[in-house]
């Protein structure tokens, strides 16, 4: 294959960038961002898969240096009452346990991996347009710049700019009814266990908090709403938004209410998916990550997800004779997985809507991910 560009150093790109120079190609990155990824300051879990794929490019170690395990998780009603506790990846060795970690870590430690494995990573480079022709690609950055590859792998996120380039007609992201509420604070003392997630199945709103090692809670809730406006989003104040949240949580009798009351970073987003864009890719020009398919944040698995097609893509290429080939097989082998996951957590977000795809053997998708096997 020879050259590949990568748009955006997010957790796609990233991944995507240690996948494809591990499998021997010419790798660069181009990220729009001045100085880092972009970074909504919301904190994620990575789960066992996701975390295996971290294994495979050497990258999960970093991670889980900036991160705290998570090994259980307990669901309680709305009364306060505790329904169910359950092990996380039971078997699961540091490396491959579930982690919970902020944003802004992880996308430090998959960059220092970038760096330290000489990948060169172009800052301030948003692309604007793309020319494909045969033989080659060309990407045109909005200050200017160009730079040509054999391929372009567009990981620039859910607002992304290969994705209209590939078909004008694709439709835009679809809010799935919910808003994301996230925050961290220090002052609360919620019933927590070492490395336990709590999920609470509020009257008014699912749910969830970690306690760190350090004894910070890392809390969300998902409520059923109208989507927020940009403007709403600009204006609000985390103490608005907290004012909003405590009186709807204080309804039933769970930590939830005090955890909020006692929290003073609070952010909120709308919460998205893209579960239907017909086109992947052309001849030269891939799209992964958020930018090809989007869950939305009630399973937690889109970061897993965008680790997952780097794996895979990267063996793709490893493994198949041409360009068309291995795209070919990667579109074959991620369109179920990402389906099944958009389709479950479309199910959490909003009822079910859509017919569930059927979920993927776990042992087939462990040999998809695992380096030494091919695919
Ligand atoms: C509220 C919320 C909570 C979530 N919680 C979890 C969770 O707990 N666990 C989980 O696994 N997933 C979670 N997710 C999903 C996860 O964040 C995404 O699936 C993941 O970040 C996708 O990675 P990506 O690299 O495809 O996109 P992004 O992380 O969005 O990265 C895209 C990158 O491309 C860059 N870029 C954009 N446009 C351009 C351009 N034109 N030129 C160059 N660069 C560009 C951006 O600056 C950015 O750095 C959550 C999502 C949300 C919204």
């Amino acid at each position: 294959m020879g050259r590949v560009m990568i748009i955006g150093g997010g957790v796609a790109g990233c991944a995507a960038a240690l996948a494809m120079d591990k499998a021997g190609h010419d790798v660069a990155v181009y990220e729009a961002h001045p100085d880092s990824g972009a970074d909504i300051g919301a904190f994620l879990t990575l789960a066992g898969n996701g975390m295996f794929a971290l294994t495979q490019l050497g990258a999960a170690e970093p991670v889980a240096d900036l991160a705290f395990p998570l090994t259980s998780l307990r669901l309680t009603a709305a009364t306060g009452e505790e329904v169910a506790t359950a092990p996380l990846n039971p078997g699961a060795d540091r490396l491959t346990r579930y982690q919970c970690l902020r944003r802004a870590d992880l996308g430090r430690a998959l960059r220092s991996t970038v760096a330290a494995r000489g990948i060169p990573v172009h800052h301030g480079a948003r692309l604007a347009a793309v020319d494909e022709a045969p033989g080659r690609v060309t990407a045109r950055f909005g200050d200017g710049r160009t730079a040509e590859a054999d391929l372009l792998v567009g990981a620039d996120g859910l607002g992304s700019t290969v994705r209209p380039l590939l078909d004008p007609a694709v439709v835009a992201p679809r809010y799935v009814g919910q808003r994301v509420f996230y925050g961290y604070t220090t002052k609360a003392a919620p019933p927590t266990a070492p490395a336990r997630i709590d999920m609470i199945r509020g009257s008014t709103a699912a749910f969830g908090y970690a306690v760190s090692p350090d004894g910070e809670t890392y809390w969300f809730a998902r409520v059923t709403d109208e989507r927020l406006t940009e403007d709403e989003i600009a204006h609000g104040t985390p103490t608005g938004w907290r004012d909003q949240l405590v009186p709807l949580l204080r309804r039933d009798t769970t930590a939830a209410a005090d955890i909020v009351a006692a929290t003073d970073q609070l952010m909120v987003t709308n919460a998205h998916d893209l579960p239907d864009v017909p086109r992947w890719h052309t001849d030269r020009v891939l799209i992964i990550g958020d930018a090809a398919h989007a869950a939305s944040p009630a399973t937690g698995q889109g970061a897993s997800m965008a680790l997952e097609d780097a794996v895979v893509l990267a063996k793709s290429f490893r493994d198949t004779g041409s360009t068309t080939e291995a795209l070919t097989t990667y579109e074959r082998l991620r369109r179920p997985r990402v389906a099944a996951n958009i389709a479950a957590s479309a199910q959490l977000s909003t009822g079910p809507s859509r017919p569930g795809s059927p979920p993927v053997d776990e042992d087939e998708l462990h040999r998809q991910l695992d380096w030494a096997t091919p695919l």
